[in-house]
């Protein structure tokens, strides 16, 4: 909501990230890649410095104090996730990444299909919303369909609608892509899947780090998303599912901490969330994303949100009014993700020239072979943004690129 928006201060976001202080190839370091990954500010590197410094045990078994406050400190995190994306404690998951909590669903749903069912995605899905579902199709003999992206790289809603059916039992679609920055209406998604009678599973691996998101108002069954991306550390993870979905599915690991009674013949299984949750969590890892949450909710999400706007706005400006270089994806309506090429000049090639000024970009398929093949491309280069970057750093971007055309072509 606009009124509720405020400008986003990077200048002084910039000083809570270390890393924005060092220096590549002689030039300060300019990271445009933060749809890989993200930068950490020192309250999250702290929090995890902490743990390991002065309260560190393992959770949920201890009676002593050191593993009342490592587990107090976890489940906290836990409730903050929750509330990040309006869920309740007993749907919110922690697993490795959105990768796991994925695989997660495709398992422990997929080992439900059976011939004759069909599972939807997109043309534009990360492989790792991809391959889960390919494998288990193929498995189940269940039937998997891609709905198309049109010529802009927005998802046709009209050959969504034709995949849809009596037999489609789920609905797996990225709320934003990762290569095209495009935007998908997962709440409509979510009313066409259900009208059909299938689930919904939201990839938000590129929507949670950056803008407001709210589970129950997009209605889906499933959302996954990774702390990496969102100022966290890696190897955490979450995965919302509904309630009831939950209580009637079969855990995807088995092991220690999600037991409630094991005998020689049975076992009887935790509730939830613990109950997806076998072995040693990632104790350290939880702790930050919930420092990492709570450094985001401090600045807002609509902010965080409106910042990206900008500028991805103004880097499409820049870009755009270059006749050598092709965009790809909607020209308004995006997120932060700006994938391009320069004209006869490979991805990885701009890349590596733009290293050498100090500019971490990304160059190659972004692991989306599948949505490389419909754009013919055997790779783009990607311009990421976060809340740390700025104008000054897609001028910098820019007259790199010119370096690149001067090296390259002699243009
Ligand atoms: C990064 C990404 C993933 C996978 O995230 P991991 O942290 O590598 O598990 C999935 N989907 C999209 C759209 C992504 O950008």
């Amino acid at each position: 909501m606009a009124s509720g928006t405020m400008q986003l201060n990077a200048s002084s976001i910039r000083e809570d990230f270390p890393i924005l202080g060092r220096k590549v190839n002689g030039k300060p370091l300019i990271y445009l890649d933060n749809a890989a990954t993200s930068q950490k500010p020192r309250q999250v590197i702290d929090s995890i410095r902490d743990y390991y410094g002065n309260y560190n045990a393992n959770v949920h078994r201890g009676i002593h104090r050191l593993s009342e406050e490592a587990s107090e400190a976890y489940e906290s995190s836990r409730e903050k996730a929750a509330r990040f994306i309006n869920a309740g404690f007993e749907e919110t998951i922690f697993t490795k990444n959105a990768t796991e909590s994925l695989n997660l669903v495709a398992y422990s749903i997929g080992m439900q299909l059976g011939k004759g069912d069909e599972v939807v995605v997109s043309e534009m899905e990360h492989h790792s919303n991809f391959v889960p579902w390919q494998q288990i199709c193929l498995k189940k003999g269940a039937r998997l369909r891609f709905v198309k992206i049109d010529k802009e790289g927005r998802l046709d809603m009209d050959d969504l609608a034709g995949c849809l059916n009596r037999k489609t039992r789920i609905v797996s679609i990225t709320h934003v892509s990762n290569v095209l920055g495009t935007i998908n209406p997962v709440r409509e998604i979510a009313k066409l899947a259900h009208d059909c009678g299938a689930l919904f599973i939201v990839d938000a691996a590129q929507s949670a780090p950056h803008m407001p998101l709210d589970v129950r108002s997009i209605g889906c069954d499933f959302l996954a998303f990774s702390s990496h991306k969102m100022l966290g550390p890696t190897g955490i993870g979450v995965l919302y599912g509904k309630k009831e979905l939950l209580d009637s599915m079969q855990p995807f690991i088995y092991g220690g901490d999600m037991i409630r009674e094991v005998t020689f013949e049975s076992t009887r299984f935790n509730e939830l969330p613990w109950k997806f949750e076998a072995g040693t969590p990632n104790i350290a890892g939880g702790i930050g994303l919930g420092a990492a949450i709570g450094y985001l909710e401090k600045i807002g999400m609509e902010n965080v949100f409106e910042h990206e706007k900008m500028l991805s706005e103004y880097a499409l400006g820049r870009l755009l009014s270059e006749e050598d270089i092709k965009v790809y994806g909607p020209k308004k309506g995006r997120a932060g993700v700006i994938s391009f090429n320069l004209k006869g000049i490979h991805a990885h090639d701009v890349a590596a020239i733009l290293d050498q000024e100090g500019i971490a970009i990304r160059g190659g398929h972004h692991c989306a072979m599948p949505l490389m093949s419909r754009l013919e491309a055997s790779g783009t280069a990607r311009a990421s943004f976060y809340i740390y970057n700025t104008k000054q750093e897609i001028d910098a971007m820019a007259s790199a690129l010119e370096k690149v055309r001067g090296v390259l072509t002699g243009r």
